[in-house]
């Protein structure tokens, strides 16, 4: 029996890749893989997807380092761009392709000693207020320093990113980033690649399907949206978390489980204890009734969750025994369900799995 383990699902991987770029028909591929791919292993999935992608994107340095060790020969975006002006040397070196967000990075490029000139993306800012700026007088500004030196490779590109590609009630406010965006793009002038959409915008926005799209919680086979999971987008969890029942206890009526007594037996039924806590990145913020998958069943979670173990409610006239599998999250119950019971969002989750849980791939 094992406490807690992660199964990674390679083929639920590819299959949703396949189905990303039959949404995208006319636009290149970057695999996201930042965060240890979502929690499902940098170097793995890079591997498994090295095929289907065009390019992987990550947020930091030594991320990119660790795919171009893993022998990953695709581009590579840094989405962030990059910290110290001695970055541009590695950058150059392995051929990364870079964000460039504001002045401080597109001099570094132009001052930098590098022999293979790095492939750079102006990033703006189009609604976000994130990265990038959105005063045309100062992206002019870093568009012409990265104009006039040999170090940055010609056409450059632009990318911005959408903050509420997913918020229905903002619709208006994306069509205005969207806008934002084309008028840049005309306004001064960029005529190399463009690069727009994350998941949201692949799915519902297809105006932001440029000449690159960046697709990172879909891959995962997962929801960027509150209403609905990855299955309704046609897409299949890739990621499985499973523990084990190792204790069951009968409770009467009024009975208090775990600390703070956060949880009061209703009726008499019985409790299983799981194998699984925030300890191994289970949301200790998980409400009473967060659902999980027992023998086929979804019962309710009981009490707080504790670093090792939760419990679950499985109801007066529960059979289970000692041993039996558990599922928390995957491709029989969403991890959607579970992040809206725990107030946060499903990227969380993933990305949150600790060292100490074994990771499987199947
Ligand atoms: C993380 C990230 C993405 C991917 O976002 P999803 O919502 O997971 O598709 C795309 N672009 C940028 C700049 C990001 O930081």
């Amino acid at each position: 029996m094992k406490p807690i383990s992660v199964t990674i699902d390679t083929s639920a991987l590819m299959a949703n890749f396949k189905r990303i770029k039959q949404m995208t028909p006319d636009s290149r591929h970057i695999a996201v893989v930042k965060a240890n791919a979502y929690g499902h292993g940098l170097v793995r999935v890079a591997k498994v997807l090295e095929s289907l992608t065009d390019a992987f994107a990550v947020s930091r340095i030594d991320e990119a380092e660790i795919l171009r060790q893993a022998g990953i020969r695709s581009p590579i975006v840094l989405l962030e761009g990059f910290f110290n002006a001695s970055d541009v040397n590695t950058i150059s070196k392995l051929d990364l392709y870079t964000a460039v967000h504001d002045l401080f990075q597109a001099r570094a490029i132009s001052a930098a000693d590098i022999d293979k000139p790095v492939h750079c993306w102006v990033q703006v800012d189009i609604g976000m207020h994130r990265l990038g700026s959105n005063d045309p007088k100062e992206i002019a500004q870093i568009k012409s320093v990265l104009e006039n030196t040999q170090n940055a490779v010609k056409p450059l590109g632009l990318i911005s990113h959408l903050s509420v590609a997913d918020t229905p009630s903002e619709n208006e406010y994306n069509e205005k980033e969207i806008n934002n965006f084309f008028d840049i793009v005309r306004d001064l002038g960029f005529d190399g690649d463009l690069c727009l959409g994350n998941s949201a915008g692949i799915c519902r926005w297809d105006r932001s399907h440029t000449t690159w799209v960046r697709p990172g919680i879909i891959m995962y086979g997962i929801s960027p949206f509150e209403d609905n999971t990855g299955r309704d987008l046609g897409l299949t969890p890739v990621m499985t978390l499973k523990s084990s029942i190792i204790a069951i206890h009968k409770l009467k009526k009024g009975d208090k489980v775990g600390y703070g007594a956060a949880f009061v037996a209703p009726r008499d039924t019985v409790l299983g204890v799981v194998s699984a806590g925030y300890g191994d990145g289970y949301p200790r913020t998980a409400q009473n009734g967060t659902p999980v998958l027992v023998n086929g069943r979804i019962v309710p979670t009981a009490g707080h969750v504790c670093m090792d173990m939760l419990f679950v409610d499985l109801g007066p006239d529960a059979r289970d025994q000692v041993g039996d599998p558990v599922e928390l999250w995957g491709p029989d119950l969403p991890v959607e369900h579970v992040a809206s019971h725990a107030g946060t969002i499903p990227y969380e989750l993933v990305c949150r799995i600790m060292p100490r849980v074994e990771v499987s791939y199947i």
